[in-house]
């Protein structure tokens, strides 16, 4: 099973929850919300070759840690992702907009310039802003939009500017997130938990639970949930072999 998504280090019990990560062959992208626990969480996944610990600013953070952006600079080369970055409009957030702008053009800059890198992409009510940042910086690498929630529209333009969406149970129990799925490339779709932060019924997700996307998935694309897994694994293997990080 695969979660591209997860806040490994927001568990409680992140030791367990890494053990039965481990138990379960998972492959993860544990993404952070700042530069300064990327060392921390990176320690989680210390030995394990399926856990990817990314590099991120959240965009609920920007303003209050856009400081941290020289940290962020100086992990890049260590780091073969970027994530959770974004934009984040929900009206709450209005005052901290230009930040979040400034933080997401600096990151997909500094990403560019370090290669391009595989970047797990916060876009809620921000969908055509983050594609237009995307627009302007073609070689930040592979944008993967993570629980899209824009509208059928965005969704084309994301497809034709080539990214790649990663889709969780919370998404795919409504009708609105299973509409887009059917409507993305089943080449460029990974799950997702997004864990601790996803709930159902209140309780966070375990990112053992991406099963119940992938049965969604099974649904959706009306082939065996067997064959559902073996395209997201196979969607995997190809984006990290095509960059090189395998
Ligand atoms: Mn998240």
């Amino acid at each position: 099973m695969i979660d591209f998504h997860c806040h490994l280090d927001l568990y409680q019990d992140y030791k367990s929850v890494r053990m039965e990560c481990d138990r379960l062959g998972m492959y993860v992208l544990s993404v952070t919300t700042t530069p300064t626990a990327w060392k921390g969480t990176s320690a989680i996944a210390e030995g394990s070759t399926r856990i990817r610990t990314a590099l991120g600013l959240h965009p609920q953070l920007a303003s209050e840690r856009k400081g941290e952006l020289p940290l962020f600079d100086a992990l890049l080369p260590q780091a073969k992702d970027a994530g959770e970055i974004g934009l984040d409009g929900t009206p709450e957030l209005r005052e901290s907009w230009k930040d979040q702008v400034m933080v997401f053009e600096h990151i997909l800059a500094e990403c560019a310039k370090a290669g391009g890198r595989v970047l797990s992409i916060h876009s809620r009510r921000a969908s055509a802003e983050v594609l237009n940042c995307l627009e302007r910086v073609p070689r930040c690498g592979v944008p993967i939009l993570h629980w899209f929630s824009g509208s059928v529209r965005e969704l084309k333009r994301a497809i034709a500017l080539g990214c790649w969406f990663s889709v969780g149970p919370s998404m795919l129990a409504a009708r609105k997130g299973r509409g887009l799925v059917l409507q993305m490339p089943r080449d460029r779709v990974l799950t997702e938990s997004d864990g601790p932060f996803a709930r159902i019924d209140d309780i966070p997700v375990w990112p053992w639970q991406v099963k119940a996307a992938l049965n969604e998935l099974s649904n959706i694309w009306a082939v065996p949930p067997d064959e559902a897994q073996a395209v997201v694994n196979q969607n995997l293997r190809g984006l990290l072999s095509t960059q090189g990080l395998m």
